[in-house]
């Protein structure tokens, strides 16, 4: 049976001192939980949101990373310095950086093979477009970039990588997609990889839905039969909300 994970995703939120805080008071309230608990937070919250979460079973993850080592790409970091200072799980491809700082296809595939690379753990982003989905083609959308974002890759590398189903038309609007809809695209994607790989491989990747997740709706999403959890923005910026979302159970 594939584990439920719930990873927040904090975008451009929170100073360190409010990271610190809040992991704080999370931690007592998520520590019984089956499932796995992971905090994407903002660069300079890294080193801090791991101190403050170490003995607890809170994970921690960046929101990007460079595909390169090092060298000549000034205000980047590169998944050898995430992984250096402990960090277990990175974004890949979030739909607010292939719009606002131009990540595409190719770039997706680039970093998702140099965060394996350095061991660290993508949670890979797929979504379309309202207009996508009004065209009629959510789907085609959703296993094209699947398709490409995992170019290259072996199923073993598949094993260590997550994929968020994420319409791009629910993220933080308020708006989600129906628990039928949400679980059709991700049993779509999760075909598309049986297609690349074998049975084996597609049932047991974890796929996450994200779009404007909250405590009221997560059960009736993550208790659909190809919904692994959930990557939630706004609601994880509420400590009593997202431990709700955490016990969906
Ligand atoms: C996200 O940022 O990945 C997201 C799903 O945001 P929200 O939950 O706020 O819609």
């Amino acid at each position: 049976m594939r584990k439920k994970v719930i990873a927040g995703n904090w975008k451009m939120n929170m100073l360190p001192n409010e990271a610190m805080a809040f992991i704080e008071a999370l931690t007592p309230m998520v520590k019984d939980t089956p499932n796995e608990v992971i905090l994407c937070v903002p660069y300079v919250d890294l080193f801090y949101s791991l101190l403050t979460s170490q003995n607890t079973n809170i994970k921690i993850g960046a929101q990007n990373m460079h595909w390169e080592e090092k060298g000549a790409y000034t205000g980047e970091v590169s998944g050898k310095m995430l992984k250096s200072i402990g960090v277990e799980y990175v974004i890949i491809g979030h739909s607010e950086r292939r719009q606002y700082f131009a990540e595409t296809d190719e770039t997706v595939n680039k970093k998702i093979k140099a965060a394996l690379a350095n061991e660290l753990k993508p949670i890979a982003c797929v979504g379309e477009t309202l207009e996508q989905r009004e065209a009629g083609k959510a789907i085609e959308v959703i296993t094209e970039q699947t398709k490409l974002a995992l170019q290259d890759l072996t199923k073993e590398q598949i094993s260590n990588i997550m994929i968020a189903y994420e319409p791009i038309w629910a993220i933080g609007t308020g708006k989600t997609a129906t628990s039928e809809d949400a679980n059709n695209a991700i049993k779509s994607i999760r075909q598309e990889i049986e297609k690349l790989y074998d049975t084996q491989t597609a049932e047991s990747i974890i796929l996450l839905y994200g779009g404007s997740v909250k405590a009221e709706n997560s059960k009736e999403l993550f208790t659909t039969s190809d919904i692994d959890g959930g990557l939630v923005g706004g609601a994880s910026l509420k400590v009593e909300e997202f431990s709700k979302i955490v016990n969906f159970q």
